[in-house]
């Protein structure tokens, strides 16, 4: 079994509740599919614990936005991109965890071959950058590239877009409570057709829903998964920064 979590966004909260979760099941892996960091309050925790538990992490255009520059970044997003790197940084922590930080940042992988599965944070065409959403599912030039580039793959998992759910090579979208929030590779409508999988997001879902997302992988079947946190406490930790945009507080209490 695979956990594979992703767009942590320095929320502990919500790291904490997933991983209670993925320890009460028996994981042989857990990997992450980047933005462990970016829009929260607490990037050295976040990162510290990735390091610690993760198999590896994938590179998400927040952490390529942090080691090379955010000029392509909404100006909420570049405010807390350049308060996180702060915090990376000496006096915020010590020289020896902030080279071992950038060392680790900077050694990420954009994408990563491993069995069936190729794993990304945005998309097989940008591994790190480019966004998948619901209505690219009727896009058949974009869909045909992306499946043209599955190297051999069957199943690609992905993050970055923050909202959960299923692309068919056959050009649909299946939400997770489309499919009741689990379905098998080779089962039903899915039969002989690949996939890719928008995991969702740890730290600051967008679907609607302020729980945490996140997918269990067996090899055959994708269990999406919902675990509620305490985000009125990242709420609060985001406003204590002094620093950090409201919006990005705000938000978490909407799951948007
Ligand atoms: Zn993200």
């Amino acid at each position: 079994m695979i956990a594979f979590i992703s767009d942590i966004h320095s929320n502990t909260e919500a790291l904490s509740a997933v991983l209670a979760v993925v320890d009460q099941r028996k994981v042989d892996r857990l990997i992450c599919l980047g933005d462990i960091i970016g829009y929260g309050p607490e990037p050295r925790e976040t990162l510290r614990t990735v390091m610690a538990r993760c198999e590896f992490s994938l590179r998400g255009n927040h952490e390529e936005g942090a080691l090379l520059n955010a000029s392509d970044f909404n100006p909420r997003a570049r405010v807390a991109i350049d308060w996180t790197k702060k915090q990376l940084t000496p006096p915020a922590c010590q020289r020896q965890e902030s080279f071992a930080f950038w060392n680790y940042l900077d050694k990420l992988e954009r994408s990563r071959r491993d069995g069936e599965m190729l794993l990304v944070h945005g998309s097989p065409k940008d591994p790190v950058r480019e966004y998948i959403v619901p209505k690219d599912a009727a896009d058949r030039a974009k869909m045909n590239e992306w499946f043209s580039l599955f190297d051999g793959a069957r199943i690609c998992f992905v993050g970055h877009s923050h909202v959960p759910g299923v692309y068919l090579e056959s050009g649909r979208y299946l939400s997770p409570s489309d499919v009741g929030n689990s379905f098998e590779l080779d089962g039903g409508e899915f039969k002989g057709q690949r996939a890719i999988v928008n995991i969702g997001s740890v730290g600051q879902p967008r679907d609607g829903d302020t729980r945490a997302s996140f997918v269990f992988f067996d090899g055959k079947r994708v269990h999406f998964v919902r675990v509620e946190y305490a985000f009125e406490q990242t709420m609060a930790k985001i406003r204590a920064t002094g620093a950090l945009p409201e919006y990005l507080a705000e938000r978490l209490a909407n799951g948007r």
